[in-house]
């Protein structure tokens, strides 16, 4: 299919309209990236809710995948799932082709869009992992009535995602990272991010780097958010505080982001497709227009990313918004356009913080998918989950008969990660999935496929099993997690 590229001659850049509000804001951004002077070929694909409801499943047609790989630059607008079409997101799906390992959210205090925080001086930027933790949406249906959804999180990607957010503090002149997580709980998960920070943090000796428990960074956020530089956090984590942080500065109508991978690199604004107000000329462009301004700077051109981003501030100082900053003497989408093309070439009476533009280093990581190798490593039991409607008593006593002539011995069973067998007097309302733990007899041992499997046939004879996880020591460490009461 031959497919249009507009604006002659330029840097092609693939755009995606989107869904509802999409078409609107995006339109809205080119027309002042044309405005500027700079030759942009746009590439249009499509994406999202129409694609779905032609039958593709991933709502990405190839020919959007092959613009996006040839051009490595994507404007885009929001991407709906319709329901009932298509069981992935089109944006996640995006993001993953392309491996887009980054999301950065920056949001500051802008010109007549009073808040409860007005002169504070929020300029923040967080730096969202982007590919794994939960949004990696490996999801199963355990037993009938109890989901899992497995959150994935890897060295290799925690590194990148921390070299990229100090990387950012370098080149835009930020002096303050914190590393915000749920380690306290998420020991290997949300841990592994916090020691991947720790790691790194001396290789940058002029950052200040601090580490926030995820809660209270998003207290502090609401309390003193004038005390955040750049904040690096993982992909769920990051969803809900860069919300929370556009919310602080007047809302998703100024929030744009930028997902940056090694290859590839696409803009868009934090905000949804807000169907609601598709075709009535009423939403706020300012956050893909910023995206925008992302995207220029990316291109190198800087000086006409700066006039947009003041033009932006001009239009504001003069009293220009949309129905979302106030309703009483808005403008509409169109009519804001063209106030911000109209002051191209102004400059701001309240003039941004000053910042450093300097290229964004991203980080080369170690592409080996062994990306650490540990010197020993063992295997000192299993965890046998089991679905069972009895009590824990009754299942406890079946499978300790069962281990009895086996090289493993059963240690305790959970239910929902409290130990209910042997029971600790704690009032557990059970569920029907049980995890039960079973650790070798000799503390020294290795236990071997064989065993395991051997233990696994002689549960299955008597039990409904749905999965199995070997419990690991690496370099003596053990790989697993105790569960509440366990000793
Ligand atoms: P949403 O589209 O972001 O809208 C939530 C609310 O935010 C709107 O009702 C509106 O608030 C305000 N808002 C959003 N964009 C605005 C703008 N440009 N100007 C002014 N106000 C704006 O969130 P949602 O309703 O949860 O999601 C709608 C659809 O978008 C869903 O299908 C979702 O999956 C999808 N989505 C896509 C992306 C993406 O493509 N990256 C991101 C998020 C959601 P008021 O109602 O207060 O006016």
């Amino acid at each position: 299919m031959a497919v249009p590229t507009t604006g002659g001659e330029g840097r092609r850049v693939t755009v995606i309209p989107g869904d509802g509000i999409g078409p609107e804001v995006v339109a809205a951004a080119r027309r002042i990236v044309d405005a500027t002077g700079v030759r942009i070929a746009w590439e249009e694909r499509e994406a999202g809710a129409a694609v779905f409801r032609r039958g593709l499943p991933s709502g990405v047609p190839p020919e959007t995948i092959e613009s996006i790989a040839d051009t490595r630059v994507v404007l885009k607008g929001p991407l709906e799932t319709p329901v009932g079409f298509g069981e992935k997101s089109a944006n996640v799906t995006l993001r993953k082709l392309f491996e887009t390992y980054g999301n950065l959210r920056p949001v500051r205090e802008l010109p007549g869009v009073i808040t409860p925080f007005s002169g504070r001086g929020i300029d923040l930027v967080i730096v969202r992992e982007n590919v794994e933790d939960l949004y990696a949406g490996i999801e199963h249906m355990q037993t009938p009535g109890v989901a899992q959804c497995l959150k994935l999180m890897s060295s290799k990607g925690c590194e990148k995602i921390v070299r990229l957010a100090f990387e950012v503090a370098v080149a835009q002149g930020r002096r303050r990272v914190h590393c915000a997580t749920k380690a306290n709980i998420m020991k290997h998960t949300e841990g592994l991010l916090k020691k991947t920070f720790e790691a790194i943090a001396p290789e940058y000796p002029g950052i200040e780097a601090h580490h926030i428990i995820v809660d209270n960074c998003a207290h502090q956020l609401v309390r003193f958010p004038e005390s955040f530089d750049v904040i690096v956090t993982s992909n769920m984590n990051g969803d809900i505080l860069s919300d929370l942080t556009s919310g602080l500065i007047g809302g998703l109508g100024f929030a744009p982001g930028a997902n940056i991978g090694n290859e590839v690199a696409i803009f868009e604004a934090v905000h949804g497709s807000a169907p609601k107000y598709a075709g009535r000329n009423v939403i706020n462009p300012t956050a893909v227009v910023l995206s925008a301004v992302m995207m220029l700077r990316h291109l190198g051109e800087l000086e006409a990313a700066e006039r947009v981003e003041d033009a932006v501030t001009v239009t504001l100082e003069q009293g220009t918004y949309t129905r979302d900053v106030r309703p009483e003497g808005s403008v509409s989408t169109t009519a804001y356009t063209d106030a911000v093309i109209a002051n191209l070439g102004r400059k701001p009476q309240q003039a941004a913080p000053a910042r450093s533009h300097r290229p964004l280093q991203l980080p080369r990581v170690d592409a080996r998918p062994d990306f650490v190798t540990v010197a020993s490593r063992r295997t000192i039991g299993a965890d046998i989950f089991v679905e069972w409607a009895g009590t824990p008593d009754a299942l406890g006593h079946s499978l300790e008969s069962i281990a009895e002539t086996t090289t493993l011995r059963l240690k305790m069973i959970s239910n929902r990660g409290t130990k209910v067998y042997p029971s600790a007097g704690a009032i557990t309302d059970c569920v029907d999935h049980w995890r039960c733990r079973f650790v070798l007899r000799d503390d020294a041992g290795d236990l071997s496929d064989e065993a395991l499997i051997d233990l696994l046939e002689r549960v299955r004879a008597r039990h409904r099993w749905m999965h199995v996880e070997k419990l690991s020591e690496f370099d003596g460490a053990p790989g697993y997690t105790r569960a509440q009461g366990e000793d």
